[in-house]
């Protein structure tokens, strides 16, 4: 089978040599690093076989036997597999599966739920959440007026009673429900109490949770919200993409809102791409990696809370219930962006962020947000995660000692223990 898609890569490597190039460089750089980006994940080669597939060719505007193209039938047939593939995974009353993204999602779960010039609130970027809530600056954040929520600043956990309050105040339309940098478990109910008491639609953006939540490892919102906002690529660990899970109540809203409401022709080889995807997440590997994923953030997370004296590197939220945790850095005299350059020349990928309450002038920040989901596809087990957290907490403690080269070689020899595509040979 790898042989095949090689042969594949060999066309393109005959008819286009220079992007080839490029991309034999990044599978380079993808397996001589440690990717802890915690948004990012690596394909199954079988979800990249579909998304690269024939079906790229297909026009498909509109949905299964409502199509605005002829000769739809086969990919009728292919958008209700993935369709029904995330009805059943999630428990979820009806599903699209034709959002471009999560941001996508979002703009078309604002399209269903609102009208242009309602308030919606949002969990604010620098709070951990993100700006395709409810920022002006999104595709469809200019047509409402956002409000923004935050966390408690001495817990850093979501603040249930300012939540509530501006909720009171500003009566949203849509309260989203979900971050991008909060490592904590959220608390779904506590959003639909106050939706219910302002009468207001929740919608749970749970694109880094929605892996979790497949595998039954976080509390599912699917039964609670109006509608679910998801991304397929992150803990999901499949096709790019977005989808929308909601109440059968709501799915002809919801599939006007993307189609034609937000969006043009669906990328229809995506469908299929997304149909592997929840295939493979139906699985029991898929839980086991899902499990040594969360167990992998608590090993790196102790390490560094145990290291916290040495590092003067404090632990956002006191810790992480997911995939990621973020590390405050302004203690440590460092920026979030002089923290990940320290983890990148180990090879070591993650994301400088703005963390609540950030004592960091913009545009410097003081928080690295570190995820562990790649490296459990990659086959990471706890022990592994205990030697890159050894690495990784020394490096903070010693900046300057002789040690550099000798942790890069660690990290090197992990990249090397847990090959990306072992079979595919570019
Ligand atoms: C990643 C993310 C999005 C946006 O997804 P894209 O596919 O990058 O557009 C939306 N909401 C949250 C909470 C996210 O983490």
């Amino acid at each position: 089978m790898p042989a095949s898609y090689t042969r594949r890569m060999d066309e393109l490597e005959r008819v286009d040599p220079s992007l080839f190039q490029l991309i034999r460089a990044e599978l380079a750089r993808e397996r001589g690093v440690l990717d802890m980006v915690a948004s990012e994940n690596i394909a199954p080669i079988a979800v990249l076989e579909a998304q690269g597939s024939i079906l790229t060719n297909k026009y498909a505007d509109g949905y299964p036997e409502a199509r605005l193209y002829d000769g739809c039938e086969v990919i009728d047939e292919i958008e209700l597999l993935a369709i029904d593939r995330a009805k059943e995974l999630f428990g979820a009353g009806h599903a699209n599966v034709q959002p471009y993204s999560g941001t996508s999602a979002n703009a078309a779960a604002l399209r269903a739920f609102a009208q242009p010039g309602d308030a919606i609130l949002g969990f604010a970027f620098d709070q951990g959440g993100h700006p395709s809530q409810y920022d002006s600056a999104t595709p469809a954040g200019h047509l409402y007026e956002g409000h923004s929520y935050g966390v408690d600043r001495a817990t850093g956990l979501l603040d249930f009673e300012q939540i509530r309050e501006i909720a009171l105040r500003v009566r949203p339309r849509v309260i989203f429900a979900g971050g991008s940098c909060y490592p904590r478990a959220i608390p779904f109910v506590r959003f639909r109490e106050i939706c219910d008491e302002v009468g207001a639609y929740l919608v749970a953006d749970i694109a880094h949770l929605a892996g979790l939540i497949a595998a039954g490892r976080h509390e599912s919102p699917v039964e609670l919200a109006d509608a679910c906002t998801l991304t397929v690529h992150k803990t999901l660990g499949g096709a790019r993409g977005g989808m929308i899970l909601s109440r059968a109540m709501h799915a002809e809203v919801i599939d006007a809102a993307v189609f034609p409401g937000s969006q043009g022709g669906p990328i229809t080889a995506s469908f299929a791409a997304k149909a592997v995807t929840l295939h493979l997440c139906a699985t029991p590997e898929f839980k086991e990696r899902i499990d040594r994923t969360l167990t992998g953030a608590r090993i790196l997370a102790h390490h560094f809370a145990a290291a916290e004296r040495d590092t003067r590197l404090h632990l956002v939220a006191g810790g992480t219930d997911t995939h990621l945790f973020a590390l405050d850095t302004f203690d440590a005299g460092l920026t979030g962006q002089h923290a990940l350059s320290w983890c990148h020349f180990l090879g070591v990928m993650g994301n400088a962020m703005t963390i609540p309450f950030d004592r960091a002038t913009p545009p410097d920040c003081s928080g690295l947000r570190l995820g562990t989901a790649a490296l459990a596809t990659r086959g990471f087990r706890d022990a592994d995660f205990a030697e890159l957290a050894d690495v990784l907490v020394t490096r903070f403690i010693d900046p300057s000692g002789p040690t550099l080269l000798a942790l890069r070689e660690r990290t090197r020899e992990l990249a090397r223990r847990f090959p990306i595509y072992p079979d595919l040979v570019l």
